[in-house]
């Protein structure tokens, strides 16, 4: 199947650069948001807008999703099924549940179009720029459909089995990351309460085997490495709101499927006091401060 025209639904931080960078690409690109800010900002930047997501993906052999929720998601491709929708192949960026990517995938099948969920990382700045990394699940045909798509916006596109495994593997590693961080941040705390300088604390750590993504790109002490949020008070970079989301959804995974995961529970549980706090907004390395406490 050749894909010349895309419709994406969900304009928002994540899916308005996806699109533009499949129009700058040269594809003909049709989008629909609900928010009519989202819709005029592609509209600037070169993504034809419809009024409804049935509009949007008439004539398009192709739809991607990026939305804020799995039940968004279902019922956004319900009314597609429902219409005389030309797309033969549905990639679903969204981060949902893996039960909810594998439903839509299986509505998708049964309706004679393929189905790739595809969520993301690399944040809004990799979203621009058209640098994400996409986690795909789906039968080969449509992983083969896909990519052609996924690698004009994304840079690291691995194919991690059935249906609903983008989800999981994204899920499994957020709850690593989420961890992570966690752990780091109570040896930083515990580092100053000793009297160690946070510069000491880097340059030992960052070279050896405590070493991690959350130390090396996202200290969350300031003025140790370029990249890190805590440069800036912690603007995100991936907020505390997403990293709770993905954490629920992890735990929802444990609980289906009777994984004893202590660790995330605990990281679920931290996140979910912090983003109570009011905290929400900032990047998910700001819950060092809760420690300080
Ligand atoms: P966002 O809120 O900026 O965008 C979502 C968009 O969907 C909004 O513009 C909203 O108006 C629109 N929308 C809601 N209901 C709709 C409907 N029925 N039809 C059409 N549009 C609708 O969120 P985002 O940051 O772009 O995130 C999108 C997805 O990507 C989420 O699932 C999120 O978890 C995931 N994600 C986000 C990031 C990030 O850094 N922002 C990173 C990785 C994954």
């Amino acid at each position: 199947m050749s894909i010349s025209t895309v419709a994406v639904i969900g304009l928002g931080n994540m899916g308005g650069p996806m699109a533009v960078n499949l129009a700058k690409s040269g594809l003909a690109t049709r989008g629909f948001d609900v928010s009519d800010q989202a819709r005029s900002i592609a509209e600037e930047a070169g993504v034809q807008t419809f009024d409804t997501a049935v509009e949007a993906a008439q004539g398009a052999e192709a739809v991607i999703t990026m939305l804020p929720n799995g039940d968004l998601v279902k019922k956004v491709v319900g009314e597609l099924v429902e219409s005389d929708s030309t797309a033969k192949l549905y990639i679903d960026s969204s981060t949902v549940s893996v039960q909810d990517a594998r439903e839509v995938g299986e509505l998708i099948n049964e309706q004679g179009s393929l189905f790739v969920d595809a969520p993301v990382s690399g944040g809004v700045t990799g979203s621009q720029a058209g640098t994400l990394a996409f986690m795909v699940g789906g039968t080969e045909e449509a992983f083969n459909q896909a990519k052609p798509l996924l690698d004009i916006m994304g840079r690291s596109i691995t194919h991690c089995g059935q249906s609903g495994n983008g989800q999981a593997v994204k899920a499994c590693n957020n709850m690593i990351l989420a961890v992570q961080q966690l752990v780091l941040s109570e040896a930083i705390v515990l580092g100053e309460r000793l009297g160690l300088e946070h510069q000491a604390f880097f340059d030992v750590v960052s070279n050896a085997t405590g070493n991690s993504w959350s130390l090396s790109v996202n200290a969350p002490i300031p003025d140790v490495v370029p990249t890190s949020p805590a440069n800036s008070e912690f603007k995100p970079g991936f907020s505390s709101a997403l990293m709770l989301k993905d954490l629920k959804l992890a735990m929802e995974s444990a609980q289906a499927t009777g994984t004893n995961t202590v660790l995330g529970k605990i990281a679920a549980d931290t996140y979910a006091a912090f983003v109570e706090d009011g905290h929400g907004n900032l990047d998910f390395s700001a819950v060092i401060n809760e420690l300080r406490h």
